[in-house]
């Protein structure tokens, strides 16, 4: 599993600011989650102003 960015992403970077393991980059309109690298600690989610990041089966 991991933390996968829906539609609601503003673009504000504020999420992959805070990755530990800066598995967020910029994609196209909307940042992104590398699922390889993503540690499932949550904090993406947190900090999300518009709860964008999720947590996929
Ligand atoms: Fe990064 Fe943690 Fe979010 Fe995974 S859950 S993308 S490791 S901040
Ligand atoms: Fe998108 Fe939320 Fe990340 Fe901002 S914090 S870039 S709105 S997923």
């Amino acid at each position: 599993m991991a933390y996968k960015i829906s539609d609601e992403c503003l673009a504000c970077g504020a999420c992959a600011a805070g990755c530990p393991v800066e598995c967020i980059t910029e994609g196209d309109g909307k940042y992104v989650i590398d699922p390889e690298q993503c540690i499932e600690c949550g904090s993406c989610a947190e900090v999300c102003p518009v709860g964008a990041p999720q947590l996929e089966e």
